[in-house]
C-alpha cells in the first residue's frame, strides 16, 4: 500500500535553510526563514522566558498529563493582552492551548467544519499553510486579492467576496502584521469590516501570530478586538512563538467567542474532542514558561520590553529601507508603511535566483523577505543587490 505514495516536494522554505547552511560566503544574508534576529543575526531565548523556564526547573513538581485543553492558566494569562480590560467579553470568550499558532488555525479550521462551514473566504498571498489546511480538512478556499498594486490592503476585494458569501462560509482575517505583504488594514479599513461582518453569517477566523510585532500590543490586537465586540460568535487562533521567542516549543491557543456565555461549553468540548483525536494534548513546556512570565508583573515588564525591542528594530529597518526610495525597479518607499517581519518585493522567480547565486541573498521564491534578516550593516549590500538584479 505504502508504495503507492507519491513523493512531494520539500517545503520550500526549509528547502532555502538547508541551501543557506551549505553556502560559504561569509557576507551570505538569509531572508528567508521566517525567525526574528537581533541586530547582530541571532534568534536568541528571551531573558523573561529564561527566568521563567529556571523557575519552572525549581518548582515544578510533576509533568503527569493535563488534557486537551492543556494548561488553562496560561490561556488565561494572556487573554487581557489579546482582549483587552474585559478579556472574556462577559463570559463569552474562553480556549484552550493548542501546540502553536499552526495547531490553532488547524483546530478552528476544523471546529469550523464540524458546525457547518465548508468554505473559507482568504485574502491571497497568506502564509502558505493556511491552504494546505483547508485542503486537507476538505474545506473550500475561496481566495480574493489581498493587496492592491500601491501596496494597501484591497478592502473592495474582502467586500466583493463577502457580498457573495453567506451561511456555511468563514472568512479568514490576519490580525496584524500580515505575512506575506506586511499590509494590514487600516482602523478605518477595520471599522468597515466589522459593519460588514456584524451583519453577516460568515464566521470570522482570526489568525493573530505577531502580536506586537507591528505597531503595539494594543494596537496590533485592535482590529480583532473590534471585530469580537460587534459579531456574535468568532474563532481566534494565537501564537507565542514570535512574541515569546518560544518557535520550537509550539505554543499557541484558540479562543472561541460564543453567541452567550452558555454556548461556550458545547463549542469547546468539541475542541478538546478534536484536540484528543489529533494530538491529545499539547506540549507544556513552553506554555508553562509563558503562564510564569504572565503571572509575575515584573517579568511581565521584561517580556513587554523584549517585544518593543523587536518591534523598534524593524520599525528602523522598514525606515532604513523606505529612506533608499528605490532600488532598481523596486520602491522601497511604501515599507514603512506595512507591519511585521514580511515584505514583498516585486521580483521574478528568475531575479530571486540570481539574488542568491550572485549575491548570496536568499528569500522565498514568492518575493518575499524577512525584514528581521537586514541590519544596518548587510542592508547596503542588500539594496545594491536589488538594484543590480532588476536595474
Ligand atoms: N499564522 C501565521 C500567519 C504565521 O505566519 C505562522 C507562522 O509562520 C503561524 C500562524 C504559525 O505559527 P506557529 O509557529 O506558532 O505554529
Amino acid at each position: 500500500m505504502l508504495d503507492r505514495l507519491e513523493q512531494q516536494p520539500p517545503d520550500a522554505l526549509l528547502a532555502l535553510i538547508k541551501l543557506y547552511e551549505a553556502d560559504a560566503r561569509p557576507d551570505k544574508i538569509d531572508l528567508g526563514v521566517g525567525v526574528y534576529r537581533t541586530r547582530d543575526g541571532d534568534t536568541p531565548v528571551f531573558a523573561s522566558i529564561k527566568a521563567a523556564e529556571q523557575l519552572l526547573v525549581d518548582t515544578q513538581d510533576t509533568k503527569a498529563y493535563l488534557g486537551p485543553e492543556g494548561d488553562m492558566s496560561f490561556v488565561h494569562a494572556l487573554m487581557p493582552h489579546i482582549f483587552g480590560k474585559d478579556a472574556t467579553h462577559h463570559g463569552r470568550i474562553d480556549g484552550m492551548q493548542t501546540p502553536g499558532g499552526t495547531g490553532a488555525v488547524r483546530l478552528a479550521a476544523a471546529l469550523a467544519k464540524r458546525a457547518g462551514i465548508t468554505r473559507v473566504l482568504m485574502g491571497t498571498p497568506s502564509w502558505p499553510n493556511h491552504a494546505q489546511i483547508f485542503a486537507d480538512l476538505g474545506l473550500e478556499l475561496v481566495a480574493f486579492n489581498h493587496a492592491t498594486e500601491d501596496g494597501a490592503a484591497d478592502l473592495q476585494a474582502l467586500e466583493a467576496a463577502l457580498q457573495d458569501a453567506g451561511e456555511g462560509d468563514a472568512v479568514l482575517l490576519h490580525g496584524c502584521c500580515h505575512n506575506p505583504t506586511g499590509v494590514d488594514y487600516t482602523p478605518e479599513q477595520w471599522d468597515a469590516i466589522v459593519a460588514l461582518l456584524a451583519n453577516s453569517p460568515v464566521l470570522p477566523i482570526v489568525d493573530l501570530a505577531y502580536q506586537g510585532l507591528g505597531r503595539g500590543m494594543d494596537e496590533d490586537a485592535e482590529g480583532t478586538r473590534k471585530l469580537l465586540a460587534a459579531v456574535p460568535e468568532a474563532l481566534v487562533g494565537y501564537s507565542c512563538d514570535k512574541n515569546f521567542g518560544l518557535y520550537r516549543d509550539r505554543v499557541g491557543a484558540l479562543y472561541v467567542q460564543a453567541r452567550d456565555a452558555q454556548g461556550l461549553g458545547p463549542i469547546l468540548s468539541n475542541g478538546a474532542a478534536l484536540a484528543r483525536a489529533a494530538w491529545s494534548m499539547p506540549p507544556d513546556h513552553g506554555a508553562a514558561a509563558v503562564r510564569l512570565v504572565l503571572r509575575d508583573s515584573a517579568l511581565t515588564e521584561q517580556w513587554l520590553a523584549e517585544v518593543a525591542e523587536m518591534r523598534q528594530r524593524i520599525r528602523q529597518v522598514r525606515a532604513a529601507l523606505a529612506e533608499r526610495g528605490t532600488a532598481g525597479a523596486i520602491d522601497l518607499a511604501p515599507l514603512a508603511e506595512q507591519n511585521g517581519m514580511f515584505a514583498m518585493l516585486k521580483v521574478s522567480k528568475e531575479q530571486v535566483q540570481q539574488l542568491r547565486e550572485e549575491h548570496g541573498i536568499y528569500m522565498a521564491g514568492s518575493g518575499r523577505i524577512n525584514i528581521a534578516g537586514l541590519t544596518m550593516n548587510n542592508l547596503p549590500k542588500f539594496v545594491a543587490a536589488l538594484a543590480d538584479v532588476t536595474a
